[in-house]
């Protein structure tokens, strides 16, 4: 397990931190460590990627939420899930927060432009990045504690293979365009009291991509993508749970023109199982057993996840007493607090049906001191016995 930091260390701010507090911590930092400002400074490129990435995480509602839930772990950073952890260059920073630098689309031709010296001037052209996808993927108990991989279709942009991407027939019919001469952007330079201002934002004439498609490609119409599918195999990590999501870089909708696909999201929904009950990681089971073996005790039979084992039955078992298996629930999902444990309820089966003969000897043993209730016995509710548990 890597060791990461908290991103509200990252970026120096309080747990309880608003949004608007986050961007503005997340603007200070990318400010200090700018690439640009820190010319080859490794360590500050570094902390450059790592306030991008604290901030892609605290900046989205629902993200932040898993990430205070599960720490790391709850955005699927462990067990190959690259997620964002993968790591993402300098040019794929700008282009997923242009609205921090102001622009989109990997422009940031506002004041923070002119701060970094005019520009963008390792991106310089416009990007397109591929939208997200959401799937859902329904989990067993037994896939969830054991760990599965699930092979799901995915109908999403794929890349066009007929001009692998480009938009442009064979691929090859393309043109610097003119008015920007490739670079992607237009500067213009105007004249005010401060004196001269440099600006720079994208070409209209080739939407900053840098160049103009002459033919386009027949099958994409000139965007490089076509509607497709994928066969996606998912590493699901143990002990994951109904809600928790899982991201996958790079697995979404491909992007027009040889751009940065976009990410694809899988929400994990647990399907209800015959036995057991679910509580975190703790697993709940009622076992039935006869009278007479909660009378004389005995030895039985009962299923786990990972298969069955025998309990014993002390003679004198009350009906709802709880035996606690330990670590027969399911892993936690960031495997620090290991396994949880299985709860087996024991319930006495009252039968229905009587003979003439068990009638009278029921009424029999009825009668009997032993068989009175004892008052001083104070058996508590079942709710405050697993709440014991739990705590
Ligand atoms: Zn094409
Ligand atoms: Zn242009």
């Amino acid at each position: 397990m890597t060791t990461k930091r908290d991103y509200y260390e990252i970026l120096e701010v309080s747990k309880s931190a608003t949004a608007e507090e986050i961007k503005k911590a997340y603007r200070q930092q990318a400010l200090r460590f700018h690439p640009d400002k820190n010319p080859g400074d490794a360590k500050a490129e570094e902390k450059f990627k790592e306030s991008a990435e604290a901030y892609e995480v605290l900046s989205d509602v629902k993200k932040r939420q898993r990430y205070d839930q599960f720490g790391h772990s709850g955005l699927g950073g462990n067990q190959g899930f690259g997620g964002f952890s993968g790591g993402m260059s300098i040019d794929e920073i700008f282009s997923h927060f242009g609205d921090i630098f102001g622009g989109g689309g990997g422009g940031f031709d506002d004041p923070f432009g002119a701060f970094f010296g005019g520009g963008r001037r390792r991106s310089g052209r416009t990007v397109h990045k591929g939208s997200n996808l959401r799937v859902k993927v329904k989990l067993t108990l037994e896939e969830i504690a054991h760990g599965v991989e699930k092979k799901i279709k995915v109908n999403k942009y794929v890349q066009c293979t007929t001009c692998t991407g480009t938009g442009a027939k064979d691929g090859s019919a393309y043109q610097t365009c003119s008015t920007c001469n490739g670079s992607g952007h237009v500067t213009r330079v105007t004249s005010t009291f401060l004196g001269q201002m440099q600006s720079t934002s994208a070409c209209p004439q080739c939407g900053g991509e840098g160049k103009v498609i002459t033919d386009k490609c027949h099958d994409c119409a000139g965007n490089g993508v076509i509607k497709g599918e994928e066969v996606i195999s998912i590493k699901i990590p143990v002990g994951v749970a109904e809600g928790m999501q899982l991201s996958m870089g790079g697995k979404g909708n491909a992007a027009a023109r040889g751009g940065i696909p976009g990410d694809l999201f899988i929400q994990i929904e647990e399907i209800r199982h015959s036995e057991f009950d679910r509580e975190g990681n703790h697993l709940l089971y009622n076992h039935f057993i006869t009278f007479s073996d909660a009378v004389l005790g005995t030895s039985t039979e009962i299923p786990t996840i990972d298969g069955k084992v025998k309990i014993k039955v002390e003679a004198g078992t009350q009906s709802g007493k709880i035996l606690r298996l330990r670590n027969k629930g399911l892993p936690s999902v960031n495997g620090y607090e290991g396994k949880g444990d299985l709860l087996v309820t024991l319930q006495i089966w009252t039968p229905k049906i009587l003979s003439k003969e068990e009638k009278s000897l029921m009424e029999k043993l009825g009668k009997s001191p032993n068989f009175q209730p004892d008052p001083s016995s104070k058996e508590r509710s079942f709710f405050s016995k697993v709440k014991d548990y739990f705590e």
